[in-house]
């Protein structure tokens, strides 16, 4: 059999520990047999960063905005415990973050959805995205303890000498605490189109939902943005799309989320995403389910897994002992970039690759043959074996394989 031929190569960024490991398996064993793979390497593990005193993230980064096209192994962010384990001489930057700021993305996660696993919330159907407005709000908030008696202001001072001051407090003796948070117009509305564009890209419902009743200027801000760039740039793709945008107040979304059918995309501010993406992908079942895409305003992909590089069983691996990580999400990763690589290239015979591989990994699954972390989540009743994470990796290796000499004959 012939291997599948690529055009552009995929940007791809390797990293640490377990999904390190679990990395070199997938190309061995799921791509490379099949996929005459063209891609630009990045090694983002530790040391490499450590060594290019974490320049490779950056170069990694600014070559993903080129190309278009990248796909992210997990990936160690340093703290204290771990400039010590690695010896470090800066405590370098969470890679996810350098990467965000090059592409000025929005990241959205989903749950890869299995039959023999129910949804805690048993009216869920599909998966529900969730868009996490990852900039600003209490995240870069300036607070303090307020230590007694005296009166907070909110002061701006413009460059043109303009300014404004507004009593927020009065306080009594007792003293209390004290926020300022912000956000710029201009992060707001690359969310919005990297939100519009997504739910194009993937024919599914936009929802965005802030508390704009209680929140006159803020989040009011937010909400007249993505209704401004709605009707003038998307409305009308939207309606030959056959997909919906609304809005809504969170606490209505959230209400209404409970109640759904999922198959939409819920897109939050920056404090509410970072909520919901835990409850919903608990309420689907397992971290190690939940995918995760990087999305620019001018349409560049970066595919990773939600979770991250599993140290625990990553250190048994170091014993010698057997692991069984689940690697879906990461397989996952692979194939969004390859089909997204194939969409972009005119290449259906990648497109179809992609949804092989997709498809190798659910007749795996539903053969009951999964990781460990799986096997205590499906329902009572169903079959299902645990293996090691290689042992699994080469039962969907055989299916794809089956899979594609399927379709060649
Ligand atoms: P984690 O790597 O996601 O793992 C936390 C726990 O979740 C694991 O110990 C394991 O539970 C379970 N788990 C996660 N993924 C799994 C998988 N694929 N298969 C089976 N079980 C899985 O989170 P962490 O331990 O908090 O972080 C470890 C390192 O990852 C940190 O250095 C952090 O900086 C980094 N991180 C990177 C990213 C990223 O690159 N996007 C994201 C998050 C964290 P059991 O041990 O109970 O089996
Ligand atoms: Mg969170």
């Amino acid at each position: 059999m012939s291997k599948i031929q690529m055009k552009t190569p995929l940007v791809e960024m390797d990293g640490d520990e377990m999904t390190r490991i679990l990395w070199k398996w997938i190309k061995e064993k799921l791509i490379l047999p099949f996929v005459d793979l063209k891609t630009e390497y990045y090694d983002l593990g530790l040391p490499e960063r450590e060594r290019t005193k974490d320049r490779i993230t950056l170069d990694a980064a600014n070559r993903a905005k080129e190309l278009g096209v990248a796909v992210k192994c997990a990936t160690i962010t340093p703290n204290k415990q771990r400039v010590e384990e690695y010896n470090l001489s800066e405590m370098w930057k969470s890679p996810n973050g350098t990467i965000r700021a090059v592409l000025d993305g929005t990241v959205f996660r989903a749950p890869i959805l299995l039959d023999s696993i129910r949804p805690i919330v048993r009216s869920w159907k599909k998966p529900i995205t969730i868009a996490r407005h990852a900039y600003g709000d209490v995240y870069r908030a300036t607070e303090y303890r307020v230590p007694g008696a005296g009166k907070a202001e909110l002061v701006f001072t413009g460059e043109n000498g303009e300014s404004f001051r507004e009593t927020v407090f009065d306080f009594g003796a007792c003293g209390g605490v004290l926020q300022a948070q912000y956000n710029r117009d201009d992060s707001i509305r690359s969310f919005a189109h990297s939100c519009f564009r997504y739910a194009l890209d993937t024919r599914q419902d936009l929802w965005f939902s802030t508390k704009d009743t209680i929140s006159k200027q803020y989040d009011q801000t937010f909400k007249l943005i993505f209704a401004e760039l709605y009707e003038n740039e998307y409305e009308k793709q939207f309606e030959d799309a056959g997909i919906t945008y609304f809005y809504t107040l969170i606490d209505d979304a959230v209400a209404r989320v409970i109640r759904s059918e999922g198959g939409f995309i819920w897109a939050c501010k920056n404090y509410d995403g970072d909520v919901m993406s835990d409850m919903v992908s608990t309420a689907f079942g397992s971290l190690a389910m939940m995918t995760s895409v990087l999305v620019s305003p001018d349409g560049k992909f970066e595919y990773e897994a939600a979770h991250g590089t599993v140290t625990r069983h990553y250190y048994r691996y170091l014993k010698g002992e057997e692991t069984s990580t689940n690697p879906m999400a990461t397989i996952y990763a692979w194939s969004g970039a390859l089909r997204k690589r194939g969409e972009l290239d005119g290449l259906p015979d990648l497109v179809a690759f992609a949804d092989a591989l997709e498809g190798a990994c659910m007749d795996t699954l539903n053969a009951g043959i999964m990781t460990k972390d799986l096997v205590s989540l499906v329902t009572p009743g169903t079959e299902a074996k645990a293996v090691n994470s290689e042992s699994f990796l080469d039962e969907i290796a055989a299916r794809l394989a089956a899979r594609l000499a399927g379709a060649a004959s």
